[in-house]
């Protein structure tokens, strides 16, 4: 039987809903059962695919080609469950299926209203998870009380009604704001947030409340007694200095046994949490300290680089050392000399990106890295800039550039307009539509015998994740190779390059994949760990 647990965020937005959903499920799998989790986005947009990363953060790919909120990459990184395109939703994609079925005539003689038409929508979304997982973990966007929400509001109360309280779990996440001149945290928003799921029809039986300080006994009893809560399930989730010690806080706080006794489940076995503790016994005691700078353009929200920021720090973790990270805004770098940034930096590494803004300042940052010698790891927009670099620079080619740019004399970086994926041929156009329409998604590589990579991976062929329209252009391979850059990773019918690294270099890869969504804590990727050990091998020396 699969018991279906509805996550809901009140107060303020940020409360870490996502995370607190992720480590439930973390919790929950350390007591032996199986979870998948979910979310429900209200936002109009189909997906967030076509979203400025400064808008929504990172865009999370999934195995199966689905642009997914940022969500979802928390919940494959606590519970090791490859996400999938179906657990994300969205009020657009709700209503596009809605439309297409109007249209289609499946609706024939009826009005379509939003209850119970769109309403039945979502619980066919929540429904079609059932009978997957022991849990199913749905975590509904936006905040309560939004306009917006409104329709997945409905749409969870009356699944609730129709599975019952055994089958179904309202928690709530909310804040305390601690308040200077009063000297305490107040209740009164958390109070007023139930208030207003309830008046949705919904009632939560478990409060999270995030605060930044001890939550006092008495503030407890209060918002039992006024939200008409057990007081054992109103549980504290205090700030803490690394995400992973969410679970083993949230077990102490006690919200399994919560979650749990919420359902009638008795005799639950104890969860076995040494993979946390282990986690963060690494994460806290740290053997020594690496400097990455990251040269890249949406520096200022760290959200947009959330999975590769996560990657970053497992890779410290497999190594022992803690990842100092410096974003660095690719732009300054065209008009100023990159040394003063650069020097003294363990690695050097540029992320994925779109369009020309500071594309040339990341090419001066992969210049430095390779000429001076310095860990080099490019990632997808940076594996492109680290072959325009080489063209550029090693081979002669001054007009080399992407056509993403507009055009050039040496597209080393060009549109693909044909690629293969599976057994099937797809086709794109450059006026094509812009969502959903890139690489995406898992595609296998063959690993070239005898080079770095194939040595990281310890295996000849890797599957690993794409979002992107540009590829590197293969008819410049040869060219390349001579003048040192190795063209390690190819496509299985060797058409799309994959892989680059310059074997001369102490450690310089480029990869056309992202591998920072496939990382997690409990299994660092091995490209990451390879990284990571480089920048300390390299700290040595400066
Ligand atoms: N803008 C580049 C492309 O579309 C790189 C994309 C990325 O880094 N994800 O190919």
């Amino acid at each position: 039987m699969t018991r279906t647990i509805f996550i809901t965020g009140g107060v303020v937005s940020s409360l870490g809903k996502g995370l607190a959903s992720a480590a439930l499920g973390a919790l929950l799998q350390a007591r032996g059962y199986s979870v998948r989790l979910c979310k429900l986005d209200p936002y109009l947009n189909v997906d967030p695919g076509t979203m400025s990363p400064f808008q929504h953060g990172e865009v999370y790919v999934t195995d199966d080609g689905a642009e997914t909120d940022l969500d979802l990459g928390h919940y494959e990184r606590f519970t090791g469950v490859a996400a999938r395109g179906s657990d994300n939703t969205t009020t657009g994609k709700i209503y596009t299926h809605v439309l297409q079925k109007e249209r289609r005539g499946d609706y024939l003689g009826a009005t379509i209203q939003v209850i119970p038409h769109i309403t039945n929508e979502i619980k066919d979304f929540i429904r079609e998870k059932d009978g997957s997982a022991d849990f199913v973990l749905c975590e509904i966007g936006g905040t309560v009380g939004d306009i917006e929400s409104l329709p997945f509001l409905e749409a969870i109360r009356q699944f609730g009604n129709e599975v019952g309280d055994d089958r179904a779990l309202f928690l709530h996440v909310t804040l305390l704001p601690y308040i200077p001149a009063a000297g305490e945290l107040k209740t009164k928003p958390t109070q007023h947030s139930v208030k207003e799921l309830m008046s949705a029809g919904i009632r939560p039986r478990i409060l999270l409340c995030r605060a930044d300080r001890d939550i006092a006994e008495e503030e407890r009893r209060k918002i039992a007694l006024f939200c008409n809560i057990d007081q054992n399930k109103v549980i504290p989730a205090l700030d803490v200095k690394s995400i992973y010690e969410v679970p083993l806080t949230y077990h102490r706080e006690g919200l399994d046994t919560q979650v749990l006794e919420c359902f009638g489940i008795k005799g639950a076995r104890e969860p076995d949490l040494s993979v946390w503790e282990n986690i963060v016994r690494r994460v806290k005691a740290p053997e020594g300290d690496v400097r990455i700078a990251v040269v890249g353009k949406y520096t200022d929200l760290t959200d947009s680089y959330k999975s590769l920021n996560e990657a970053l720090i497992h890779g410290g973790i497999a190594n022992n050392v803690r990842v100092e990270l410096e974003f660095i805004e690719a732009e300054i770098f065209e008009g100023e000399d990159p040394t003063p940034h650069l020097e003294g930096v363990h690695g050097i590494l540029v992320p994925g990106g779109f369009g020309q803004r500071g594309a040339e300042g990341k090419i001066k940052a992969v210049r430095y890295a390779r000429e001076h010698k310095i860990p080099y790891f490019g990632i997808c927009f940076g594996m492109q800039m680290a072959v325009i670099e080489a063209a550029r620079n090693l081979c002669g080619l001054a007009g080399a550039n992407s056509t993403e740019f507009g055009d050039c004399k040496d597209p080393v970086i060009g549109i693909m307009t044909e690629w293969v994926k599976g057994n099937r041929v797809e086709q794109r156009a450059e006026n094509t539509d812009k969502g959903g329409t890139m690489r995406l998604g898992a595609y296998p590589a063959a690993l070239k015998k005898g080079s770095r990579v194939a040595e990281i991976y310890g295996s000849p062929s890797i599957s690993e994740r794409h979002r992107h329209r540009y590829e590197v252009d293969i008819r410049y391979k040869d060219r390349l190779e001579e003048e040192g850059l190795l063209f390690s990773g190819l496509s299985p019918d060797g058409n799309l390059p994959e892989i680059v690294e310059i074997p001369a270099h102490p450690w310089f890869v480029g990869v056309q994949f992202h591998p920072e969504l496939k990382s997690k804590p409990f299994d660092p990727h091995p490209l990451f760990v390879s990284f990571i050990e480089a920048a300390v091998k390299q700290g040595r020396l400066v």
